[in-house]
């Protein structure tokens, strides 16, 4: 199973550059950063995310085209389940932020975009030109690193960190 947060469910447009993405705080973190900025997403809160939810989500945000797991939860065959689902059954491009330095090559095959790297608050978020963290764009070409899309005046103090 995997939960969500409705509360923290939010249409961003910094997370993903150039993409209107729906974001989607996944609880029960099995990362562990040493500087973890958002300790109550380790715990088993939320409501359950289901086919059903992420039909009603896509619905109520017409216009979104990508969607963004903030997080991977504890249950990798669910995640990978629903990430697919949003991708055949809504046509979308989806998204994974994972607080992991390395992830398992399913994922690199599904996803569209990929965050890896554990925050480290000396280094900073994705917005940081000091940041461990990378997103990578993954197409049919290969993964190209697009972190520095996140540098540029004005967007340091915007945007959510995971
Ligand atoms: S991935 Fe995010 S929520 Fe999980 S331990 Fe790291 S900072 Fe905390």
């Amino acid at each position: 199973m995997l939960k969500y947060v409705p509360a923290m469910t939010s249409v961003v447009m910094e997370e993903i550059p150039g993409k209107v993405t729906l974001a989607i705080d996944i609880s029960n973190c099995r990362g562990n950063c040493i500087g973890c900025h958002s300790p109550f997403l380790k715990l088993d809160i939320g409501e359950e995310l289901t086919e059903a939810v992420i039909d009603a989500l896509v619905e109520d945000n017409f216009g979104i085209n990508c969607f963004l797991f903030m997080g991977e939860g504890r249950d990798h065959e669910r995640l990978m389940e629903l990430a697919r689902y949003v991708k055949e059954e809504h046509h979308l491009e989806i998204g994974l932020y994972s607080g992991r330095q390395e992830v398992e090559d399913g994922i690199w095959d599904l996803f569209d975009y990929v965050k890896v790297g554990p925050y480290l608050p000396e280094k900073g978020p994705l917005t940081k030109k000091t940041t461990n963290q990378r997103l990578y764009h993954i197409t049919e070409k290969g993964r190209e690193d697009i972190t520095a899309r996140f540098w540029y005046r004005g967007l340091e103090n915007k945007g959510r960190v995971i």
